[in-house]
């Protein structure tokens, strides 16, 4: 059934969307959508009576005031996961949004200051970041996975990348790790199985005598397995054992570390560092999950392969903006002055149990709630990393009927809680001191 819809002008000239600070052009670009969408759920019956025009113009003033809002909004995390992905992972320090601001202007991003000319980019950043990760060499891109791609384009042509069928990890949103390493052009060759691969099975990549191959692999890449683990009747060769075979015939060893830690995060993760000295070439991971810093991919390792990754077409493509270097360079400063402990990420790590029990305990007197509503909670480090990487933490359970709904009440009002159990919790591991009185003020608004 079609129906008698008003007319674009009559809507765009209610005065219900002449107050919207949109330019027309846009409006009107609303308004049609909108109007096909009355006019589809007319069709298929859903809708048997044409709106009004300011019933229609009402709907896209809204739709338009939602649009217009400036965005990403500020929200404070109370999920107890620490780098949540879904949140903007690590929070920056105060000196790394200094150092963005810096940045946002006019800045030094290819430019030596004493002779006036022309510089090459990161030059600041590169020699911290090697110190730093004990590399030779260190390059810088916009993610983990932009890292991971551009080391297998750039290193694991022409023979392609030899990876266990048991470190094919997908890791998130469907994105997979064999997938991206290849997406660039690099072959990749699968060997061993889900549960077991062996010495033997790089062998023979090397030896280039895996079914369709035409000459040895150029590469080895290794996974590490960030989210998942295995048990049982399970075999993977140590990373040293792939670096001894890899050097016997000159083929690099690559590997893909994620987030990893530079110690002082819980559990078992490596470091690059340690994944250097055990002889891989060339280690890949994100900057924000390893350091707590801004999104970024690192690679660190020799000379000559940091060298090949520099030059290689796609590091134009996938190189960092100017903020992002300049958030990196401070986080980076950070741990070379030895003062890591004071940024957001490692002092939410660092909190005691009593710490944060104190602060639940006053919190809850200060919301006027009745005695009872502190509860031991356990947070998680999130961003990929081991599914055991937990901690205790102490949370607040939100006195309401209906955790769910007032759980979306907070959201509204800028606080993400963890409905669990049947209880609304805002764990305090990762809410900042700082952002108490917010918090308060939201729980109160709600
Ligand atoms: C997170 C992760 C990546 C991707 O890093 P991003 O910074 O999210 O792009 C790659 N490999 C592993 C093993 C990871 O855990």
């Amino acid at each position: 059934m079609s129906l008698r819809l008003p007319r674009v002008d009559r809507i765009l000239d209610h005065p219900a969307l002449a107050s919207s600070p949109a330019l027309r052009s846009i409006q009107k670009r609303y308004v049609n959508d909108a109007l096909a969408d009355l006019r589809r759920r007319a069709l298929v019956g859903e809708l048997s009576e044409a709106p009004e025009a300011e019933a229609i113009a009402r709907a896209v003033a809204r739709r338009l005031a939602e649009v217009m809002t400036p965005r990403p909004r500020a929200l404070i995390n109370a999920t107890g996961v620490l780098l949540h992905t879904n949140l903007g992972r690590a929070p920056l320090s105060r000196e790394a949004v200094a150092a963005m601001t810096a940045a946002a202007g006019t800045c030094e991003l290819e430019f030596e200051v004493e002779s006036g000319r022309r510089g090459s980019r990161l030059t600041w950043l590169r020699p911290l970041l090697a110190a730093l990760l004990g590399a030779e060499d260190v390059h810088v891109v916009n993610n983990g996975a932009a890292a991971l791609l551009l080391a297998c384009t750039a290193v694991g042509r022409p023979g392609g990348v030899a990876l266990s069928r048991g470190q094919m990890v997908e890791i998130g949103d469907g994105f997979r790790v064999a997938e991206m390493a290849a997406a660039g052009g690099a072959a990749l060759w699968e060997i061993g199985s889900t549960n077991r691969t062996h010495v033997a099975d790089y062998a023979a990549a090397l030896a280039g005598e895996l079914p369709g191959q035409s000459g040895p692999v150029a590469a080895i890449l290794w996974v590490h397995l960030s989210n998942f683990s295995q048990a049982g009747f399970v075999h993977q060769p140590e990373l040293a054992e792939l670096a001894a075979l890899g050097r016997a015939r000159g083929v690099p060893l690559l590997a893909d570390l994620g987030s990893g830690s530079l110690g002082g995060i819980p559990g078992e993760e490596p470091t690059v560092q340690e994944y250097l000295s055990q002889g891989a070439d060339l280690v890949t991971c994100s900057g924000d999950k390893l350091l707590g810093g801004p999104q970024a991919g690192i690679l660190a390792g020799s000379a000559a392969l940091v060298g090949r990754c520099r030059r290689h077409p796609l590091a134009r493509a996938l190189r960092p903006d100017k903020t992002t270097a300049a958030a990196l360079h401070a986080t980076a400063l950070a741990y070379a002055r030895g003062q890591a402990d004071t940024l957001p990420l490692r002092r939410m790590i660092g909190w005691s149990e009593d710490q944060l029990r104190a602060r639940a305990e006053a919190l809850a007197v200060r919301l006027g709630w009745p005695p009872g509503q502190v509860r031991a909670s356990v947070a998680t480090v999130g961003g990929g990393s081991l599914p055991g990487d937990t901690m205790a933490s102490v949370a607040l359970a939100v006195p309401t009927r209906d955790p769910s709904a007032t759980a979306a009440a907070l959201r509204q009002v800028g606080v993400v809680g963890r409905v669990h159990a049947g209880e609304l919790l805002l764990d305090l591991r990762t809410v900042a001191p700082e952002e108490d009185e917010a918090l308060i003020a939201a729980v109160r608004d709600v």
